[in-house]
């Protein structure tokens, strides 16, 4: 990727420059937990987007994106928002940068990817943490990190139409190499966690499917979980998010909202504290109760939050009858990729077995992700 991006700048751009580069990402648990103010664990992974970039005096972007073969060129100002939609992310980034007191200069970039798009595994926070980190370094604007996962953040709901947690942002600029992070979503703390996967690997099936029901069920599982938080506040005025009630406090609001709303929120509050155990059962090494977690929130998001669909409930039932050790739906829901703890020597069983009969059952091939935990944005020598 490095030589193709350095082939290209040195054809459009000549010989100056620096090689940036950041990371997507997986989530081993924690989903839809954000919104409700509880926590997420990500880590970065070892496929991104890097990119060549250097100032180029004017104040004018120049911008080639390898992986679409286009190329964009856009001005700093809010009017001067380029067509590509590639283009916009890098365009936000300046734009947001701007708008925080930052400086930007005009600049000459090629980039290339290898983050699949639109899987679940945010090529999108990969392209933006790539640009924020490297031009608040070439201008020397002193943002702190979080600033610039919120720039990436924003980016998206103001120039993207996505309106995003800070998840995906938080961890391609946090992440590191065999860590994850557990980042609480009320309160932004973030911790990490060393993760020795020694036996066993991480493994990403993806259904390669997307089902429209998507963000309008999104929305409604947001509301669901804000009448349940507001019914519990009217008893527990203390709590400021649904993730801070006890799960014994549902009984009390059950006659005030419906029994789906209960649903949800007991899905919500269950997985934050699943969060907390896989932590404290990474620290011990216990992968068997990390996995057994994991099945517990593909039960929840499936039965009680009921975003899953019959593509990963069936990757999820493999991967139970298969003796893998842990497996759940990743991200949003309705399609997208299960992420799946198996052990090294299972590993090869599991994935020919599920491909094929996943291919017999739905008529297509779900696509195999290995994982590997590695660092986010960063100068790439
Ligand atoms: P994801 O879940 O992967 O983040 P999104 O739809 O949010 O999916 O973002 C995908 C978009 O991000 C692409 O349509 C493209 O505009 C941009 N993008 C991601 N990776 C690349 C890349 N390698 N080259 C150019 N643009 C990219
Ligand atoms: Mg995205």
């Amino acid at each position: 990727m490095k030589e193709k991006i350095q082939k290209k700048f040195t054809e459009l751009f000549g010989n100056e420059g620096v090689f940036y580069a950041s990371a997507g990402r997986i989530n081993l648990i924690g989903e839809h937990t954000d919104y409700n103010g509880g926590y997420v664990f990500p880590g970065a992974i070892d496929c991104g987007i890097m990119a060549k970039i250097n100032p180029n005096g004017t104040d004018k972007v120049r911008v080639f994106s390898i992986d679409f073969d286009e190329y964009a060129e856009f001005g700093l100002e809010e009017t001067d928002k380029p067509e590509q939609s590639w283009a916009r992310y890098i365009f936000g980034v300046c734009r947001e940068t701007i708008k925080r007191g930052g400086k930007v200069g005009g600049f000459d970039a090629v980039f290339a990817g290898d983050v699949p798009l639109g899987a679940g595994l945010s090529s999108s926070a990969a392209l933006e943490s790539t640009f924020a980190y490297a031009l608040n370094l070439i201008n020397n604007n002193g943002f702190d990190k979080m600033e610039l996962a919120l720039i990436g953040q924003s980016t998206e709901h103001n120039y993207c139409g996505v309106k995003c947690g800070i998840m995906d942002q938080f961890i391609s600029i946090f992440g590191k190499k065999d860590s994850l992070v557990r980042l609480d979503c009320k309160t932004m703390e973030y911790k990490y966690f060393p993760i020795q996967l020694q036996d066993y690997k991480l493994v990403l099936l993806d259904s390669c499917v997307k089902h429209e029901l998507a963000s309008s069920a999104y929305n409604k599982r947001r509301e669901s979980c804000e009448r349940v938080r507001d019914a519990i506040k009217k008893n527990h005025p203390e709590i400021e998010c649904l993730s801070d009630a006890k799960r014994i406090w549902l009984e009390e609001v059950r006659s005030s909202v419906t029994e789906e709303d209960i649903m949800r929120a007991e899905y919500v509050i269950g997985e934050v504290q699943r969060v907390l155990d896989v932590c404290d059962a990474l620290g011990r090494g216990d992968m068997e109760t990390v996995g057994e977690m994991m099945y517990q929130t593909h039960f929840g998001l499936s039965r009680l939050y009921e975003v899953s669909c019959d593509e990963l409930d069936f990757l999820n039932k493999m991967a139970r009858k298969l003796d893998v050790t842990g497996s759940r739906v990743m991200g949003g829901g309705f399609g997208g990729c299960t992420i799946n703890l198996v052990k090294k020597d299972l590993y090869k069983q599991f994935v020919d077995t599920t491909v094929d009969e996943f291919e017999a059952r739905f008529g297509h091939k779900p696509k195999v992700y290995d994982v590997i935990i590695s660092d986010g944005a960063r100068v790439v020598d």
